[in-house]
């Protein structure tokens, strides 16, 4: 019998959507095993659908995006409330994902940035209507409901998903693995005497060599291994989207360790040469990592 599944959207930019949409024919394998109750992002079904459910009713949920307002904290409790398995689906659903950068300010300076003082507004009012209300900050949606089942990525790739579908399906676990980018990388580290850390368009990135090594910030060794190396097999530095390993709770701080053992640079080169350190080592758990340094608690922890 076909397994009611519900998949939904908070603040987010439909990429895991688009992801799983990707499968293209390779749908038809698990279609059949389905029966899509709620998809606002292909077919036009309204928020009371979902609300009129029975709790429990529907086998997986899975949300894409992070809660920027009170309409996405709604949707995510109703999603949690109907779902058996809740799924966290990309890494603005397991880790607040880009948006989460904003909590570097609070929401006074961020409404007036974005509503007065950007370069393309004419009328420097906040709008009082019209508006949705806020959230004061980006929570990682682990942090604010019991989540099942972690699938970071931005976004997770179509297999990924594909793969954590199939198993919840058939009653299987879905863990995420301890390897790295790097163990997934056809690449070998070696360079330990980095001098010169250079941006994508102050060189040439030499392919078949490792990118780290020559320079360009990879990182490769501080990202979980779900993506197959994507990046760099394409001669593109690994920007982490994917997030940490289960095993590291601050990405950041990850990085800036690993960076020191391998960089032949004194401490104040180091800090010059990343400009904006939290968006190049925190791209898409800035949020997850804040709050674990705040409240001491484990990422992706179970309430
Ligand atoms: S995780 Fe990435 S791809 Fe998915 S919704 Fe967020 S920003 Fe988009
Ligand atoms: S290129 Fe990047 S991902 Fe590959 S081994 Fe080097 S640091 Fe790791
Ligand atoms: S290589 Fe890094 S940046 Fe590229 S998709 Fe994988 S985790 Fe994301």
């Amino acid at each position: 019998m076909a397994k009611r599944i519900a998949l939904t959207q908070l603040s987010s930019c439909w990429g895991c959507d688009q992801s799983l949409i990707d499968l293209h024919l390779r749908l038809l394998d698990v279609l059949p095993e389905l029966e899509i109750v709620y998809w606002p992002a292909v077919v036009d079904y309204k928020l009371h659908d979902l609300e009129n459910l029975p709790d429990n009713s529907i086998h997986i949920g899975l949300v894409e995006g992070s809660c920027r307002t009170k309409e996405d904290m709604h949707l995510l409790e109703i999603m949690r409330a109907k779902s058996k398995i809740l799924v966290a689906w990309g890494s603005c659903s397991v880790f607040g994902g880009v948006q989460g950068l904003a909590n570097q300010w609070d929401l006074k300076e961020l409404l007036e940035r974005k509503y007065m003082k950007a370069e393309t507004v004419t009328d420097p009012r906040i709008p009082k209507e019209n508006l949705s209300g806020f959230t004061e900050h980006i929570v990682p949606n682990p942090e604010l409901v019991e989540v099942d089942v972690l699938l970071p990525g931005c976004p997770p790739t179509s297999d990924n998903t594909l793969d954590a579908l199939t198993a919840l399906l058939t009653n299987k676990p879905f863990d995420l693995p301890a390897k790295t980018v790097c163990d997934q990388c056809p690449m070998e580290r070696e360079e330990k005497n980095i001098k010169q850390f250079k941006r994508t368009h102050e060189g040439k990135i030499e392919p078949g060599k490792c990118i780290l090594d020559q320079g360009y910030l990879c990182l490769g060794f501080a990202t979980i291994g779900l993506c197959g190396a994507q990046c760099p097999t394409v001669n593109t530095p690994c920007k982490g989207c994917f997030g940490p390993p289960p095993a590291v709770t601050d990405h950041g701080a990850k990085i800036i360790s690993a960076l020191g053992a391998v960089a032949d640079m004194d401490p104040e080169e180091l800090q010059n040469a990343f400009p904006d350190p939290i968006g190049s080592f925190y791209f898409t758990d800035y949020a997850s990592s804040y709050l674990s340094k705040m409240r001491g608690k484990n990422r992706g922890k179970k309430k």
